[in-house]
């Protein structure tokens, strides 16, 4: 495994990393997640990626507890949690004052977030999305105070624009402030604006950390959906449609299907392939892994074993395969 700062900080994150998003509390079970992560952990892994909304905060207990059963030192590992969407689990059954980046919200969601993982403290805590309902400004106190008060350690975004994660900068320096280390954006194969164009300038700016999510598109990018529809698979699970409409847009199909046939030409699995070609790109700081079974976290954190394959030829013949690589504004 290799370890990198995230962002200008100086928190050595493992550059592969593990998340629970629709897997904890949802499609597997207690005895998967607690294998899951001692996979995760005997490869080096030393992020867990967590949220109040993953299984309507059922996620954070399961993880708590697995976390709690392994008794690895609490220093040995970075567990995060992600405020906004609430914890309802998507039954729209919240009051206002229980969502959002507001000062009450964000600091109840901590102190639940807390509970549900059996923690003192939360190494990273992300503001899940924007919140236009919200001033920058009292979230930014609001995390900084929380940073005093020894409830987290380090605190970020996710899906914010550049100009968004900037005004939580200027407010920050203004008020003398802890401003956000880290950015959580999804990165993959075939969503590639934000990270490769918009944040461009802040990663050198204010030295922007990245955990990026969805390195495999939800599965598309293992090839797995090219010729059909598998049993089994997260696209299936029920109110899951938007998800599988999103995704298996025919566009992406087609790309991904090229993309495999060069990967058989490499000698290399798709999931591999497209792990480690987001590990290729230096601004992300750890890719965020998902898995629903053991055996596909043992495979995609062998990502490391074919980065040499990844040379600058291939990276352009992908390019030029994708045809989605994002342009700069011409100068
Ligand atoms: P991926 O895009 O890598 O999707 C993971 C899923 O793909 C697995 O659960 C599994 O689903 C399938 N899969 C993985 N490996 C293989 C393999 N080798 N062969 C076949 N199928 C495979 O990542 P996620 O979408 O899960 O995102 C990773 C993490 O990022 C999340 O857990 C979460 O922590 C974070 N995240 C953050 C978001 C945000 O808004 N900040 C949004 C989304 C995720 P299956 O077997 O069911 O098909």
């Amino acid at each position: 495994m290799e370890y990198q700062r995230l962002g200008k900080s100086g928190l050595q994150v493992s550059r592969l990393s593990f998340g629970s998003w629709l897997t904890f509390g949802k499609q597997v079970g207690d005895t998967t997640a607690e294998d899951l992560m001692k996979t995760a952990y005997d490869g080096g892994v030393n992020f867990f990626d967590n949220a109040e909304a993953y299984a309507g905060g059922k996620s954070e207990e399961v993880m708590g507890e697995v976390l709690k059963k392994m008794g690895w030192q609490r220093d040995s590992y970075i567990v995060s949690s992600k405020v906004f969407f609430g914890a309802d689990g998507g039954s729209g059954s919240l009051m206002p004052t229980q969502k959002g980046l507001n000062r009450k919200h964000v600091v109840e969601a901590c102190d639940q977030a807390l509970k549900r993982l059996q923690m003192d403290y939360l190494d990273l805590y992300f503001c899940h999305r924007p919140d236009k309902n919200t001033p920058i400004e009292e979230t930014v106190w609001t995390m900084h105070n929380l940073i005093q008060q020894g409830k987290i350690l380090y605190w970020g975004t996710s899906e914010w624009s550049a100009q968004e994660i900037m005004e939580a900068h200027r407010i920050a320096e203004r008020y003398n402030l802890i401003g956000p280390t880290m950015e959580q954006p999804q990165y993959n194969m075939l969503v590639r604006e934000k990270v490769e164009v918009e944040y461009d300038q802040i990663y050198k700016t204010v030295g922007l950390g990245t955990t990026i999510w969805s390195p495999l598109a939800s599965g598309v990018l293992t090839g797995k959906y090219n010729d059909g529809f598998p049993e089994d698979t997260r696209l299936g699970i029920e109110g899951m449609e938007w998800l599988k409409d999103r995704t298996l847009a025919e566009q992406n199909l087609s790309r991904v299907r090229k993309v495999s046939e060069f990967a058989r030409e490499l000698e290399v699995s798709m999931p591999l392939l497209a792990i480690a070609w987001c590990l290729k790109n230096d601004n992300v700081s750890t890719v965020i892994l998902g898995a629903s079974k053991t055996s596909q976290l043992e495979e995609n954190l062998k990502a490391f074993d074919i980065l040499d394959k990844l040379t600058d030829e291939s990276m352009t013949k992908i390019d030029e395969i994708l045809e989605n690589k994002p342009v700069f504004p011409p100068f």
